[in-house]
Order: structure tokens, then C-alpha cells, then sequence
């Protein structure tokens, strides 16, 4: 519909970025620091949406802070909560980056599809696999 739209515009200038779509996992706590949201990549490889991960991240660091004391303690539950709501974000990564770079995908594509479409349904996004099948036929 967008594209239709814009069929007859004539684009004064067209600017892009790249943006990143990997996640910073491996940087999620260092010394002292924790960080949460888009500082450890927590961005939809999908969508590019960051705002809600960002929250979430957040509201999960809050509430380990708040039943923890020892630093070692909150920094372990913290990795291992970001690891559960958002590891797939990393199988997302390389499903984008292997269409991006025309690699072929693999069985493992099934599932990460699945994963996608949990992404852009949780981010309130009308998603259906048939209708992008349909869209390509
Ligand atoms: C053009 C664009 C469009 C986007 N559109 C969407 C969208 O439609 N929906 C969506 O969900 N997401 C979107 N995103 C992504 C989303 O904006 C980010 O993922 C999200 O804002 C990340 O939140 P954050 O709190 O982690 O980081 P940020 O919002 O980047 O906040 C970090 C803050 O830290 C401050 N800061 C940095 N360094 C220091 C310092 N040394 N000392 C003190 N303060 C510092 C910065 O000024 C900033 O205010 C978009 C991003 C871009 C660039």
C-alpha cells in the first residue's frame, strides 16, 4: 500500500543509514556497568524496533534489583532473563544477514520464521507466513 502510494512522488533526495541488527549479548555486563536495551543491541533484527525491548530490559534489571543485593548475583540473573526473552534475537540476526547476503537457508530457517512471526505479532504487527507465501507466488 505504501509502495502504491508513493508510485507518483517524486523524492526530492533519499538519505539512508545502516543500522545495526546484531545483538551485543557478549557486552551485556562489564565491571560495573549493566547495560539494558539498545546499548546491548536489543533491537528486532526483524522489525528494527527497540523501544519495548529497551522497557523490558529495564523493567527486568529493576525487579532482579530489587530481591538482590550482590552485584555478581544481579549481573547472572540479569544475563540469564535478557538470554530467555531475547536470545533468539541472535538466530534472527543470522536469518536477515543470510537472506541479506543471498546464502541459502537451511531447515534451522523453519524455526527462526516461527520466531519471526512471534516478533512481528509481539510488536502488534498483522503477520501471516500464507500471505507472504501468496505475496511471492
Ligand atoms: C530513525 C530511527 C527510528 C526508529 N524507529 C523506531 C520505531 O518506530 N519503533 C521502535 O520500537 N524503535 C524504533 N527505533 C529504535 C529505538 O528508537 C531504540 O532502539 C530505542 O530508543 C533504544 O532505547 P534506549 O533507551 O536503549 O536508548 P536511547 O533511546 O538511545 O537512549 C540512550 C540515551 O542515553 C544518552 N546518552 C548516551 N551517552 C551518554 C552519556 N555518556 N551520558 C549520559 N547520557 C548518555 C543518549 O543521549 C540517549 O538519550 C528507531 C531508531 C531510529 C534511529
Amino acid at each position: 500500500m505504501v509502495d502504491e502510494a508513493l508510485r507518483y512522488v517524486q523524492p526530492g533526495f533519499t538519505v539512508g543509514r545502516k543500522i545495526r541488527m546484531k545483538p551485543l549479548f557478549e557486552n551485556m555486563v562489564r565491571d560495573k556497568v549493566i547495560g539494558v536495551g539498545e546499548s546491548i543491541g536489543l533491537v528486532s533484527p526483524i522489525t528494527g524496533e527497540g523501544i519495548l525491548p529497551a522497557l523490558e530490559s529495564a523493567e527486568i534489571l529493576v525487579q532482579i534489583m530489587k530481591r538482590q543485593d550482590d552485584p555478581d548475583m544481579i549481573k547472572m540473573a540479569y544475563r540469564k532473563q535478557i538470554m530467555k526473552a531475547y536470545g533468539y534475537y541472535e538466530h534472527l540476526y543470522d536469518l536477515v544477514s543470510a537472506i541479506q547476503n543471498g546464502r541459502t537457508l537451511g531447515l534451522s530457517a523453519l524455526r527462526t520464521s516461527l520466531q519471526a512471526r512471534r516478533d512481528l505479532i509481539g510488536f502488534g504487527i498483522d503477520f501471516s507466513i500464507r500471505k507472504v507465501i501468496r505475496h511471492f507466488l
